[in-house]
């Protein structure tokens, strides 16, 4: 018998939060993927930072990006789905996951590694007058807030103080700091009377409490030398504007206060009936499993092993990384789970600010330079292997000698396939396969001339017509609710083009094999997408669909009603209208990139949150304005389509290539030579652009043959409607609207773009 290899998904892992121990099962998914696994990751932060690296960030020594590690890419090379949201509700029952923005997740089983928050949080007053040091992206916020009023009160004479909670070593380290950073800001060259006042405050009788007696002693000694006063026995008991107050009620006061004490977690895991540790954090055997649920882990400061309890601290949750990965591909797997002993010490490098650092482990101390290049090679080592991924290749599984090297060479440079828009066949190939059919000649069926418009035209009784359009695409994100939304969106924008309203719509569902539970979720997700979609556009669902496919897809036929005098359509531009392109380029580069790893969350995300506009309102908007003609621009580019348009009459446009909107990414990307498997064939348009030569070392230039996915519209606007309709579309929210051109001529001797 022939064996066919299939792998339908069959469990589902969801892993909650991005923390040290998850990069590792990440890595491992990525490295050594397991046929039939789904993973969905689920963090509140996509740009996670890297807590060890965060003083260096605060002294000014590293960038932004240099101590945040992003989810994404990883995520992608482990074939992971991806969601940002703040979890805070699981039903053990039922598995299942309440998300707040989403709909639920169902899985088979979880792994939490959501790190901690400082345990001042609970005292009184904190949260309106201080500023914890976690979570680290809203502590950066707020650390930009404060660096900007220490440096201008300062710089107008004045001194500025700041007080930070807690004696270990967070605390030491961004004290350091924060002092080197504004010092140097300032050219402050001496500690002893500086405008720049810091005070940490401990409950404890010591600093550092963990740490062995000679650290403790050298910390004492370098806090005093740079005049960073420490003050004992202080137990803050509440904060008050401008002030902490201890519970002998010894106050302190501070421009700013700040606190980095000791590690806590949120109540939401107690309340959804895990078990905890006396020391009130996540429960769990030396499996690093859930004592109270074996189908739930846990690692990293959100959990205590019961019988091996250690500090809270980001070596020891790196260390829980591979252990964990292991177990949970075991218990995924039926296997044997492996037990894990954390090390009794670790080793901890305190940096001191200025380029040394402290290493402490049990009895050993030492400092200096040395120790700060090992902190610093130990930390950028850590941060480039969560960064950096093997190429992606994909395989032409084409036996021997059936097709030349020309064609072997040309399928090959295309043979990862993109999905969306970036996946549709070529236009060339359509219109010789459209020249073959026989052409309808019914009179009630007003589209059916040479020109082929957005939506198929059907007349009805006196001025009325039925438009009626079709539109199907390949997940090209794997989170079926968001690919539905955004789909929905791409089909119903054929209607949209023509000025009408999208009446109803049947979906075209295509889930791949897997087992009953998994589709049953992926389809209700993906419905429940479009169903919200469908309802932001006033538009029902009417039927459907559904089948097995090899890939996630989507779409839907749209029916719409119009007056037909009402309609736009491709053909109309006038010498002297504008052109309005009412969305920025670039999804297809943008998701070719994130297939390969590359590109970065932001660039994803801003280029998502585009996607869900709906052309609704674009749609509205032009047809108030008057507009002459209208297209979406979608799989065959802006010059694709824009070509379209201008073929109708030989018309001539100019277009301002520098003011082509493009989606933040978009030119990085294509400057790495990354495109869409449609972007060649849609490039073929070059050598109709009348002076593209002149263009072609411009990266906006690429952009013009980029496919897009739930692209804007493209309409010609009579130039005396131009301002106020662009200015009508930025109040709609459409903010990269842009004029990017005009109509110069009409009736050429041939339709041509030039380029300005
Ligand atoms: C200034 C400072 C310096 C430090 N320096 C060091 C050091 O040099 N060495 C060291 O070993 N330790 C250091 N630490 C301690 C270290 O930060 C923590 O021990 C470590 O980050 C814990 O890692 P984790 O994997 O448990 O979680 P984290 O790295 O904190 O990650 C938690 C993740 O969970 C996500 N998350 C949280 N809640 C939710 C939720 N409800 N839903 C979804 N996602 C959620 C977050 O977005 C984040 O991605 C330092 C701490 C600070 C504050």
């Amino acid at each position: 018998m022939k064996n066919q290899n299939i792998s339908p998904e069959v469990k589902h892992l969801v892993l909650i939060g991005g923390g040290h121990s998850h990069l590792f099962v990440l890595k491992q998914l990525g490295m050594n993927p397991v046929p039939g696994l789904r993973t969905t990751l689920i963090s509140r932060d996509i740009n996670t930072p890297y807590s060890g690296s965060l003083p260096g960030h605060i002294s000014g020594l590293y960038e932004y990006d240099d101590i945040h590690i992003d989810l994404r890419p990883l995520a992608q090379f482990a074939g992971v789905s991806l969601i940002q949201e703040q979890i805070s509700d699981i039903d053990l029952s039922t598995k299942t996951i309440r998300c707040n923005n989403r709909p639920d997740i169902e899985f088979d089983f979880i792994s939490l590694n959501i790190g901690s928050r400082p345990d001042a949080v609970k005292i009184p007053g904190a949260a309106e007058h201080a500023i914890g040091i976690k979570p680290i992206d809203k502590f950066l916020q707020e650390w930009n807030r404060i660096s900007t009023d220490a440096i201008s009160r300062i710089e107008s004479r004045s001194d500025y103080s700041m007080l930070i909670v807690g004696g270990g070593p967070a605390s030491v380290e961004f004290a350091l700091a924060a002092q080197q950073k504004i010092h140097k800001e300032l050219k402050i060259k001496k500690y002893q009377d500086s405008p720049f006042r810091i005070r940490i405050v401990s409950a404890d009788s010591k600093l550092l409490s963990t740490h062995n007696s000679r650290v403790q002693e050298y910390i004492a000694a370098e806090l005093s030398r740079r005049a960073i006063e420490v003050k004992l026995n202080f137990r803050v008991e509440k904060f008050e504007a401008g002030t902490a107050i201890s519970e002998n009620e010894s106050r302190m006061d501070a421009d700013s206060m700040i606190f980095a004490t000791g590690a806590s977690i949120p109540e939401w895991p107690a309340n959804c009936g895990l078990d905890m540790s006396d020391d009130g954090f996540i429960k769990v055997n030396d499996f690093l499993q859930s004592t109270s649920h074996e189908f739930v882990f846990a690692a990293g400061d959100a959990a205590t092993i019961h019988k091996e309890p250690r500090p809270k601290s980001g070596v020891y949750a790196v260390r829980q990384g591979k252990p964990l990965a292991e177990n949970l591909i075991r218990y995924a797997t039926s296997k044997k789970l492996k037990p894990f002993t954390p090390q009794k010490h670790a080793l901890a490098l305190i940096n001191m600010g200025n380029k040394t650092a402290i290493a402490s482990r049990n009895k050993l101390f030492f400092q200096g330079r040395s120790a700060w290049h090992l902190k610093d090679s130990i930390d950028s080592r850590f941060l480039k292997n969560f960064s950096q991924f093997p190429e992606m290749n994909s395989v032409l599984n084409v036996a021997e000698g059936l097709m030349d090297k020309e064609s072997k060479d040309e399928l090959q440079q295309h043979a990862m396939r993109c999905a969306g828009c970036g996946a549709k066949v070529s236009g060339s190939i359509l219109d010789e396969t459209l020249d073959l059919l026989p052409k309808t000649d019914s009179a009630d069926i007003l589209s059916s001339g040479s020109r082929i418009e957005d939506a198929a035209v059907i007349s009805l009784e006196k001025n009325r017509v039925l438009l009626q359009s079709v539109d199907q695409i390949k997940a090209f994100i794997n989170d079926p609710w968001l690919f539905a939304r955004i789909a929905t969106n791409h089909c119903l924008s054929d209607i949209y083009a023509m000025g009408a309203e999208a009446h109803s719509a049947l979906a075209v569902v295509g889930v791949p094999l897997a087992s009953k539970k998994l589709i049953r979720s992926q389809l209700s997700e993906l419905m429940l997408g479009c169903a919200e979609a469908l309802k932001e556009n006033e538009c029902s669902l009417i039927g459907g669909h559904s089948s097995e496919t090899s890939e996630l897809q989507f779409g839907l036929s749209v029916n719409g009603f119009a007056e037909k005098d009402g309609l736009l359509s491709k053909e109309g531009m006038n010498i002297g209208d504008v052109l309005i392109l009412t969305k920025a380029l670039g999804t297809g580069t943008l998701f070719a990139a994130d297939m390969r790893y590359k590109a970065k969350h932001v660039w994803i995300n801003n280029a998502l949150e585009q996607m869900l506009i709906s052309n609704r309102l674009s749609s509205q908007c032009f047809v108030q304005h008057k507009a002459t003609s209208c297209t979406d621009v979608t799989g065959f580019g802006l010059a694709g389509h824009l070509f379209e348009m201008l073929e109708t009459r030989s018309i001539e446009v100019e277009m301002n290539l520098s003011e082509i909107p493009a989606l933040s990414g978009a030119l990085d990307t294509l400057q790495q030579g990354i495109i869409s498997s449609l972007h060649k064939d849609n490039s073929v348009l070059a050598r109709d652009i009348y002076n593209s030569e002149a263009f072609l070392k411009d990266p906006k230039f690429d952009l013009l043959f980029d496919p897009q996915t739930s692209g804007g519209l493209l309409a010609s606007v009579p130039i005396e409607e131009a301002e106020n309709c662009l200015k009508k579309l930025h109040s709609l929210g459409l903010a990269d609207a842009t004029i990017i051109g005009r109509v110069s001529k009409v009736n050429a001797a041939l339709p041509a773009i030039i380029l300005r």
